[in-house]
């Protein structure tokens, strides 16, 4: 009796249950293949990341004394594709059933399905013992309910897994913070020094180019900044709650030209490579509030993100694949301009994220949100392509999180399923919440001009192309109630000047 245990690149859980006994008739598999690098062009970053964590999983595997059988990008026997790989693994090893941890992606789990059943040994999907929910959680909680407001589920959560809370009231008689959590930062107190372990994965990095796997942004191969094991994931938790944590709150939503990392946890790719369960790391900022060390307002809003927001987004994904990909409420059709590949705009704000984002294939929430997804949805570019982008560039996008943080959160592709209204803003909440706007080529303040910023004019032409969609939201009702003050002199500059905005996107 031989069986193939299948694990994904982002099924690095090295705690699961399957390996606390050795057994000589289980093979473990993994592989690096072309089916999973080519299906999106991914950040240098992305890939190496992914490649040097499955190569570390492998080790610890075999240290512990389990037999695995890894493909390598460059191994002649590979067949760059999931199912045809293990085929040849069956009859090469003789195997009687295949078993493969539960995809978070709805491609992978039907890929994996579909070929299970025309094969003629079982093959059986086992739980990844990771999230706190089960796929379906979230449906279940929003049966019969038209909105899916996070808040609702994130109490529920709470209450079930006994999160901050005392016995059945919320920890401090208050379930958010979230209104104390807006600060924008002004250098002090200074951003936490980066204690990310560095590894030199150039050798690996030429392995990836000599097999022509397409790829952009900054490799950084040779200061490998990204935790690629269990042991470097737990190092990096724990300096966080020390150093960052008891400022997380405060400026969750702040961005700076100096400070790219700020006080967040840059924990996203442990998490969804799963070297870290949810729980350990709620659990962890939890005990430092409960210990005195972190503000009950910072701990709150670092574990809402992660036990509310993560969990909610995947019911979200579960629930409305494979449509949801194809969502375009707006109907937009706008392609990408260039500038998103090389960071080159006059846009401060934009040319700060985006270069970040080709550097360290990372940006936080509200760089994410209300700089790059601001400036896409204003500008009307197709949600598909703002989320192939998205997808790519960011070292912790696995579509189960990416897709409806993207086209439901920040493009309103949904309709307004998963945000309560559309996430736009002029050039004064950036200012507001950033320092990017004081250095910027445009005027943050004019509406009208050459050197007028392009969020302004674009901000206005938005809400009134769209006042048949939006106009009833009673969450947008003050834009409109503006709108009907302006007089239409004002309005037809305003849509002259969004005009030649959205004629000339690439010069920006
Ligand atoms: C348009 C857009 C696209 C995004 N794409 C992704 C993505 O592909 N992968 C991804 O993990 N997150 C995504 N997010 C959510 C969030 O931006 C990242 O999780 C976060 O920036 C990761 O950095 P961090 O670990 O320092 O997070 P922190 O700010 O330290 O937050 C802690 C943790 O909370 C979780 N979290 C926070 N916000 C969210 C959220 N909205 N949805 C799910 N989990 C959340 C993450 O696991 C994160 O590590 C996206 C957000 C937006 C607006
Ligand atoms: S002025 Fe406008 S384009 Fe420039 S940084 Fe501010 S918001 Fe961005």
């Amino acid at each position: 009796m031989t069986t193939i245990r299948l694990l994904l690149g982002d099924q690095l859980n090295i705690q699961h249950s399957w390996f606390t006994e050795v057994d000589e008739t289980t093979i473990y598999v993994l592989m690096e293949v072309r089916q999973e690098t080519d299906y999106v062009l991914h950040h240098a970053q992305k890939i190496l990341a992914i490649f040097a964590a499955m190569r570390d999983m492998a080790r610890q595997l075999k240290i512990l004394g389990h037999r695995v059988h890894y493909f390598k990008i460059d191994d002649p026997n590979n067949l760059h594709a999931i199912p045809a790989n293990l085929d040849a693994l069956i009859v090469q090893y003789q195997a009687d059933a295949v078993e493969y941890l539960a995809p978070d992606e709805w491609r992978l789990d039907q890929q994996l399905y579909q070929h299970g059943r025309q094969s003629a040994i079982p093959w059986r999907m086992v739980d990844s013992e990771h999230f706190y929910t089960h796929r379906h959680e979230a449906a279940d909680v929003f049966t019969g309910r038209k909105q899916w407001l996070m808040e609702y589920f994130y109490r529920q959560m709470r209450v079930q897994h006994q999160i901050l809370m005392d016995d059945k009231k919320p920890v401090g008689d208050q379930w958010n913070f979230d209104h104390d959590n807006r600060k924008a930062w002004k250098g002090i107190p200074t951003e936490p020094v980066d204690i990310r372990t560095r590894h030199d994965h150039t050798e690996l990095w030429q392995t990836i180019v000599n097999a022509k796997v397409a790829s952009f942004g900054n490799p950084q191969a040779d200061t490998f900044a990204w935790a690629v094991n269990r042991e470097e994931a737990l190092q990096q938790l724990e300096g966080f709650i020390e150093h960052a944590l008891p400022h997380f709150g405060d400026f969750q939503d702040a961005m700076h030209t100096k400070a790219w990392r700020l006080f967040h946890s840059l924990l996203s790719f442990a998490l969804n490579v799963k070297m870290l369960t949810p729980h350990e790391v709620v659990k962890r900022a939890e005990d430092a509030y409960r210990a005195g060390h972190v503000p009950l307002a910072a701990a709150e809003g670092f574990i809402r993100q992660i036990l509310g927001w993560r969990e909610y987004i995947r019911g979200v994904y579960w629930a409305n694949m494979p449509e949801y990909a194809e969502k375009n409420f707006f109907q937009h059709r706008r392609e990408l301009p260039q500038w998103f590949w090389t960071g080159k705009t006059k846009m401060n704000c934009l040319s700060h994220a985006i270069t970040q984002s080709l550097e360290q294939a990372h940006a936080h929430h509200i760089q994410r949100l209300m700089v790059i997804g601001n400036f896409s949805l204003l500008a009307g570019i197709d949600p598909a392509a703002v989320h192939r982008w998205y997808l790519g560039v960011y070292i912790d996008a696995f579509e189960w999180v990416e897709l409806p943080n993207t086209l439901g959160m920040s493009q309103f592709a949904d309709g307004g399923l998963l945000a309560t209204k559309p996430y736009v803003s002029s050039a004064a909440y950036i200012d507001k919440m950033s320092d990017y706007c004081k250095s910027c080529h445009y005027d943050k303040k004019s509406r009208i001009g050459d050197n007028a910023c392009p969020f302004n004019a674009l901000y206005w032409d938005f809400f009134e192309r769209n006042k048949s969609v939006l106009a009833k939201n009673p969450r947008i009702g003050m834009a409109y109630r503006q709108l009907e003050k302006m007089d239409a002199k004002a309005m037809a500059d305003f849509q002259m000047q969004a005009q030649k905005t959205l004629n000339n996107l690439n010069a920006l």
